[in-house]
């Protein structure tokens, strides 16, 4: 109950899964989503000392850099959205065109047109790029050719989840293992720091495996999602990606702006340390200070095992479930050089290393190429990321010892090798959630638990979807259907 005597409902983690949560839960929701509570308090609690999570727009020799995520994936509309709800609609900017490169047999070499998420649909486009070699062409030439029918139940889609197979032990078996490795791999494995052999597709990619669905085959059926000369039906006109002029983190202060203007009480640095049942139906949320608020409800909007951890008492059986997420670590260094010092090789946008070459580096985007706006006096930045699940060698560096590793492969992937005038590191330790197989059959038992204890739901990317707007959509949800519980 808030003083007032409304009832109050906490939030917990102030990423943007949470603030989308609290916004909903405020009444600032878009018309969209009528689920709204009117006349609720609303506590939003975060632990460390700053809202937005994994969103943090940071500075580097005086410019403003992304040091967590830099584009937002249109498709859906939840991001773009929230920026234009926002009044961020006129600094949405789309990166400026360039393809990436992988490298591969010790060159960078550009993607290939026809890709869907490194899955070719042109064979003569793979041929002439390079990145596989000719037996690599004829084995994925081999899968595109009529084989047994891909079935709902393999792919997730289906049944209980029992007999999903990974991404990889699918799509190995259809184009070989040199596509898989050398193409699949870094850019479906890439999308969550993770591997397909691990990976499900129906979670991490839920178009490429509807796509698939029935058919005999994989090239021919993903023909039509790549890029396609017409947005498929629903699809938004103009770019794939959107980022935002000044940074991310403009979209986090203007959440916290308006929130506190309506009224939420915004805690940081105020980590939840637990949650109690109360035999009322109310729900009771410890803080690290000792403090115990007695809620009405609650959205859990943190990582799976922070989430896990607060869980323990209250719903034990759903803390376990949500401990057994795995989690991968990575590393971004994000290096400036003076105007005119280095010469990118400029007709890409990055390169992604695929996990097979060893390196420790697993991508590097040209941030200034991408995002002229962060460089307006000429500097070149650079970002080098590392760290995938199953490889934790990053964390056995120290930052000056990891940069200048990163600096030596970029060197050597891309022959940029001078020296930077800055560099910064930062450290995302257990970021990205894995989705394994099963996935969603995990999530949906954390949730029946959660329903039959108390009214807690749960947002964030451990739900199923890494990107921002589907964090965004998730906290949207989440608020909707604790609104709708509160309301009976
Ligand atoms: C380097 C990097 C690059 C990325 N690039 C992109 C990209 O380009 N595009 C894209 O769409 N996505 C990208 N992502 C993914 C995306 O940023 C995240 O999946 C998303 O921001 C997660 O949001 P969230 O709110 O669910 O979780 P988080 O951002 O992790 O927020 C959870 C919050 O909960 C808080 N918390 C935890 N425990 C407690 C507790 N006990 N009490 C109170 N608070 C607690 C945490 O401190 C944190 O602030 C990237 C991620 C990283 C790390």
């Amino acid at each position: 109950m808030a003083e007032d005597g409304r009832p109050l409902v906490a939030v917990v983690g102030g990423g943007v899964s949470g603030l989308a949560a609290a916004r909903v839960l405020a009444g600032l929701a878009p018309a969209a989503l009528e689920e709204k509570l009117e006349g609720v308090g609303v506590v939003l609690l975060e632990a460390s000392g700053r809202l937005g999570g994994k969103i943090l727009t940071g500075e580097l020799g005086g410019h403003l850099v992304e040091l967590g995520p830099d584009q937002l994936l249109r498709r859906d509309p939840s991001a773009e959205r929230l920026c234009r709800h926002l009044g961020l609609g006129d600094d949405l900017v789309a990166p400026v065109p360039g393809g990436a490169a992988v490298y591969s047999y010790g060159e960078m070499r550009p993607l290939p047109r026809g890709l869907v998420l490194g899955v070719p649909t042109d064979l003569d486009a793979l041929a002439a790029s390079g990145i596989v070699s000719a037996d690599g062409v004829s084995r994925a030439g081999k899968g595109a050719t009529d084989a047994a029918v891909i079935s709902a139940a393999e792919l997730g889609l289906a049944g209980d989840g029992g007999a999903e197979r990974t991404a990889g032990s699918l799509l190995r078996e259809r184009l070989g293992d040199e596509v898989v490795d050398r193409l699949v791999d870094p850019l479906l494995g890439g999308i969550n720091a993770g591997g397909v052999d691990a990976m499900s597709l129906a979670v991490s990619a839920p178009h490429v495996a509807r796509a698939l669905c029935g058919a005999r085959q994989v090239v021919g059926p993903l023909r039509a999602l790549a890029r396609p000369a017409v947005p498929a039906a629903g699809a938004p006109a103009g770019p794939v990606f959107l980022g935002l002029r000044g940074g991310l983190g403009r979209l986090v202060d203007r959440c916290r702006a308006e929130l506190e203007r309506s009224g939420v009480d915004v805690r940081i640095a105020t980590p939840a340390r637990g949650l109690r049942l109360l035999p009322d139906g109310g729900v009771e949320v410890a803080t690290a200070s000792g403090e115990a608020i007695r809620c009405d409800g609650v959205v859990l909007a943190s990582p799976g095992h922070d989430a896990a951890a607060l869980l323990g008492e209250a719903a034990p059986e759903a803390a376990d479930e949500l401990a057994g997420v795995p989690y991968a670590s990575v590393a971004v260094l994000t290096a400036r050089y003076a105007p005119g010092s280095v010469e990118l090789p400029g007709q890409w946008s990055g390169v992604l290393v695929p996990r097979i070459e060893r390196m420790l580096m697993t991508a590097a985007t040209w941030l200034s190429v991408k995002w002229p706006w962060m460089v307006p006096d000429g500097s070149v930045l650079v970002r080098v990321s590392a760290g995938r699940y199953g490889d934790e060698r990053i964390a056995g560096l120290d930052d000056a010892s990891l940069a200048e590793r990163l600096l030596e492969e970029l060197g050597a992937v891309s022959g940029v090798d001078a020296q930077p005038a800055e560099v910064s590191v930062t450290r995302w330790e257990r970021a990205f959630p894995q989705y394994r197989p099963g996935h969603p059959r995990r999530i949906e038992a954390v949730r029946q638990m959660l329903a039959a204890g108390g009214p807690v739901e749960l947002a964030g990317a451990v739900l199923g979807g890494i990107g921002v707007p589907a964090c965004i959509r998730s906290g949207e949800s989440a608020a909707v259907r604790l609104a709708a519980r509160l309301r009976r």
